[in-house]
């Protein structure tokens, strides 16, 4: 199993440093084209239209490209939240095509694709100048199968369109190896040392493992098991996985062809999603739309419930040993495996409302595998052991636990608000915040430093170490 040290993961589980999680709340979510894609919050589905001559029905140029728009107009209908457009087969042996004629083909399609949805469109492409074109012709994403590694004028390319970059590891030609997500990871830091090179902005960058290219029948599934390790080394990108229709669901299936491999696809992208996928590339858009639902429904929000979510809480407390009731808390909560990953100093500030002691404040980030109504529940009982009763509202009370973040999500039900309502407004909060959480904080598109300076620090002050 693969386990590199710097992301001290264990066999029990995922033990992601405080380091790694607030890089975790880098890139919460990407917008394209007005469409805001949550990462975290439901899984994507991305349609695939072929504009290679032999997808289509093969009369000319002007049948591919009415083809292709029924296609894409169809797929949009059927729930697609991402059209992908390629000009150039990827499959295993396919020649490789000219680029002139590449674009050729590709241009146009996408011009017409583009007038007739306003769907978010990627490029499949490896050629600058093909890619070039096609984010000139209305493309707002770049999806290259050799992440940026093939042409050297790629990553410019998708840098000075401001564009959107899935950049896909390939294994193909390159040594054989057992080690595939040690390979992968290797081939995501080649691809994102280049955008980095050029400025591609990490919000920009999809990344996808490459199922297919390369790999073994056995090293594919082994992929995508594994995924969730790799999931954790490049936690602040979101993965695509193409799995849809390729040879290692007909090998498994004993050799099906091409177009018996429907149900095949099917589990492959329920798999695919509970080990983590954020977007999954398919050709069956209405088929994958109701598995990605389903699968979406059962494996909470794409992640396997033994995966660990990290989680930011708030801990107060204005009644009895208020320090002690603090650490009780997080004795409470190590103890009922919430993993304390790091702590906050405890801070002391006034009351509101005014006639009660002040209160002493800290925040933890935590791991969790439980959902966040779980974890609410989980709150409550370690509220109610230190002796907290129903009470005033705010009023006194020995110690008072709040769900401010849980992982990238955003939860709104009658009894949980996630992240938790007017952390911008509480000196107290954003304090100890500032301390375990560096980066923008999820949703809120500050970080606490800079919130906790507009929301003034008058009655606040350190107490101690917690
Ligand atoms: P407060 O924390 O505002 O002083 P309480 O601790 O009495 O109030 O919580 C009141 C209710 O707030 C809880 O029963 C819970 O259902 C709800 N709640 C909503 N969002 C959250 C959250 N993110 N974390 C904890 N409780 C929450
Ligand atoms: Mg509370």
């Amino acid at each position: 199993m693969y386990q590199p040290d710097y992301l001290g993961l264990s066999l029990d589980g995922l033990a992601l440093p405080a380091r790694l999680m607030a890089k975790a709340y880098r890139s919460a979510s990407l917008t394209v084209r007005g469409r805001e894609f949550a990462w975290g919050a439901r899984t994507y589905v991305m349609g695939i239209i072929n504009a290679t001559p032999d997808s289509f029905s093969g009369d000319g140029l002007g049948g591919d490209v009415n083809a292709a728009v029924a296609q894409a107009r169809q797929m949009e209908a059927d729930g697609a939240d991402w059209l992908d457009i390629g000009g150039e087969s990827s499959r295993p042996g396919a020649e490789g095509l000219d680029p002139a004629e590449e674009t050729r083909r590709v241009v146009p399609v996408i011009e017409a694709v583009r007038a007739t949805t306003n769907l978010p469109l990627s490029v499949d492409t490896c050629h600058a100048a093909v890619a070039r074109a096609a984010l000139a012709a209305g493309a707002g994403a770049v999806n290259d199968i050799w992440g940026l590694r093939h042409d050297p004028e790629m990553a410019g390319v998708v840098a000075d369109a401001g564009a959107v970059l899935i950049g896909m590891h390939n294994q193909r030609g390159r040594p054989a190896t057992n080690d595939v997500i040690g390979a992968i990871t290797a081939g995501f830091q080649e691809t994102l040392r280049i955008a980095a090179e050029h400025g591609i902005p990490d919000d920009r960058i999809i990344l996808d493992p490459g199922f297919g290219f390369g790999w073994t029948p056995e090293q594919n599934l082994q992929m995508v098991r594994d995924l969730i390790f790799l999931w954790a080394a490049r936690f602040p990108y979101p993965l695509l996985l193409g799995t849809s229709q390729k040879s290692t669901i007909g090998h498994i299936l004993g050799g099906a062809p091409v177009d018996q491999r429907l149900e095949g696809t099917a589990a492959s992208v329920a798999l695919s999603i509970a080990s983590g996928a954020d977007i999954v590339r398919v050709h069956d858009v209405a088929a994958m739309v109701k598995v990605a639902r389903v699968s979406d429904a059962f494996v909470y929000r794409g992640l396997l419930s033994n995966v660990r979510v990290p989680v930011v809480i708030a801990l107060g407390s204005n009644l009895g040993d208020r320090a002690g009731n603090l650490r009780a808390a997080v004795a409470a909560l190590e103890e009922e495996h919430v993993g304390v990953t790091a702590q906050s100093s405890v801070w002391e500030t006034a009351p509101v409302p005014a006639d009660q002691p002040a209160f002493l404040n800290a925040v933890v980030t935590a791991e969790t595998w439980r959902s966040p109504s779980k974890l609410l529940e989980l709150l409550k009982k370690i509220e109610h052991r230190l002796g907290r009763r129903p009470e005033r509202r705010w009023g006194p009370r020995p110690i008072d636990l709040d769900i401010l973040f849980y992982g990238r999500e955003r939860v709104d039900t009658p009894e949980l608000t996630i992240p938790h309502t007017a952390i911008l407004e509480r000196s107290f909060v954003l304090a100890p915040l500032a301390e375990v959480l560096p980066g923008v904080l999820p949703h809120l598109g500050v970080t606490a430093t800079e919130a906790l300076r507009r929301a003034g620090t008058s009655g606040l002050r350190r107490h101690s170490a917690l």
